[in-house]
């Protein structure tokens, strides 16, 4: 099974990166906060690349 992401709403600044850089596995709601989506949508490494660049350490995998 992929591995899951998940957002912290009250850390996620809603800068969108995530959501650029993985678009299948990310997007930003009505909220203007990131959220994960299709967890198989990218790569797991391009969601490790998200989860590395997030300027406020939002994102991490679902344990
Ligand atoms: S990169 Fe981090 S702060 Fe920016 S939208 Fe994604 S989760 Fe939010």
């Amino acid at each position: 099974m992929a591995k899951q992401a998940v957002v912290d709403k009250d850390a996620c600044i809603g800068c969108g990166l995530c959501a650029s850089t993985c678009p299948k596995s990310f997007e930003l709601g009505v909220d203007g906060k990131s959220h994960a989506t299709n967890p198989a949508g990218d790569s797991e490494k391009c969601v490790h690349k998200a989860i590395a660049n997030c300027p406020v350490q939002a994102i991490s995998w679902k344990k």
